[in-house]
């Protein structure tokens, strides 16, 4: 075989994690060198640009620990039937990696996944190692995240926790169908033990008590466990997605689903589409995930704003609603309680609970609202305010294609 240099395998192995989407490292615990006695913290920001939920830009050496795999899963470019280059780290250069870019400055942390070299557990356990080494030897105070490999003793995945701030189960696809059809060696019930494992372990590793009215984070896999679904390579829609969101974060604490819109692979097998979904329909998921993690939408009212299962991709989840749910508006600013202001076009979590703190000390007028809202167009035909009422406009039948021509961002 050949060897390849460092460099060379970084770039292949970097390269080949791009696919994985899901290492936002929001939500840990503070941990910095001054605790640890060696290097690193979690704070602060830091090859891989991620954005936190908070809006936080991170960085990661986000890498595989090898390209090569026994499974043949046929979205994957780095399926066993696949003809790329293939490399693989030694645990030893993995942990050199990590260090060399945190002391330059690269990088805040390190997110590992790889392919499956002989066994789940085998695979799990050198990711174990990666990450142990870092902590126990090295004393690394900066973030890790590992991805899990299904079927792992749950030992290992136990002891990932210990090491991690974050812990991911790829839940791959949008159904069990699919995932069956396009990877067959995975089993969607070892995902779905995997998650509630860790999960389980990590309510076990929860402090008594609370800080600042919040229960206190576990020890174990501290910021929580996330997971990723592949949009756009089944014929699964979003309806299906975001209930499959919707029970994931219901039945396993999950942090964040993350969408990842499905792109071509070279040679890839006549079962997948040969173009990607519209970027936009990925964006939409996120923004119809956000709804219901942040703003009370139930599923159901989310899906009903779209067409044959599909959400709107010119007007965003929230104005789509509200456009199929007149009656509820106009919404009294002055009045109306936090959870149904929440649900106006346009006003974000932050800017309702502003409006909510300044309408205590004075009636707010239109133009309070816009300097909170910093725009007051996609606003405007949902509320009332002092000054302000809409009269036909919430009911005017144009209201959509208007908003449509001058479509403002949600958040
Ligand atoms: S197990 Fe992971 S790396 Fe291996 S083929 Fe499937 S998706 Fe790709």
């Amino acid at each position: 075989m050949v060897q390849l240099s460092l460099s060379r395998k970084l770039a292949i192995l970097s390269d080949a994690a791009k696919y994985d989407a899901s290492c936002a490292s929001s939500g840990t615990v503070k941990r910095d060198s001054s605790r640890t006695g060696g290097i690193g913290s979690t704070e602060g920001s830091g090859i891989c640009h991620s954005y936190a939920p908070d809006g936080r830009c991170i960085s990661l050496l986000k890498v595989l620990l090898t390209n090569f795999c026994v499974y043949d899963c046929i979205y994957c470019v780095n399926r066993s039937s696949s003809n790329v280059q293939r490399a693989r780290f030694s645990v030893e250069e993995v942990v050199k990696l990590t260090l060399d870019f945190y002391k330059r400055n690269y990088i805040e942390g390190l997110f590992l996944s790889s392919g499956i070299i002989r066994s789940p557990d085998y695979t799990m356990e050198e990711m174990v190692r990666v990450a142990r080494t870092l902590r126990e030897t090295h004393k690394f105070g900066g973030y890790i995240h590992l991805k899990v490999i299904p079927n792992a003793a749950p030992e290992l995945l136990a002891e990932a926790g210990l090491w991690a701030d974050r812990l991911s189960t790829n839940i791959e696809l949008p159904t069990d169908v699919s995932l069956e059809a396009l990877a067959p060696e995975k089993k969607p019930s070892a995902i779905r033990t995997a998650m509630a494992h860790i999960e389980g372990k990590r309510e076990e590793s929860r402090p008594d008590g609370k800080v600042a009215g919040k229960r206190k984070p576990t020890k174990l896999a501290p910021a929580g466990q996330s997971t990723q679904m592949i949009i756009g390579a089944d014929r699964a829609d979003d309806a299906v997605i975001l209930r499959r969101s919707a029970s994931l974060y219901s039945g396993y604490g999950l942090k964040r689903v993350y969408y990842s819109a499905f792109s071509p692979i070279p040679d890839s097998s006549s079962r997948l589409p040969l173009a990607p979904p519209p970027l936009m329909r990925e964006h939409r998921l996120y923004q119809a995930d956000w709804l219901m993690r942040f703003y009370g939408f139930g599923v159901e009212e989310i899906v009903s704003g779209g067409t044959d299962g599909l959400l709107d991709l010119k007007v965003d989840p929230k104005l789509a609603w509200a456009l199929g749910n007149r009656g509820t508006f106009p919404m009294d600013v002055n009045r109306a309680p936090r959870e149904m202001l929440l649900r106006v076009p346009g006003l974000g979590v932050r800017v309702v609970d502003r409006i909510v703190a300044a309408r205590r000390h004075h009636r707010l007028t239109l133009a309070d609202v816009a300097a909170m809202a910093g725009s007051i167009g996609k606003v405007r035909p949902f509320i009332e305010a002092a000054d302000w009422t809409p009269g036909g406009l919430t009911d005017d039948a144009g209201l959509r294609a208007k908003m449509v021509s001058n479509q403002l961002e949600l958040f």
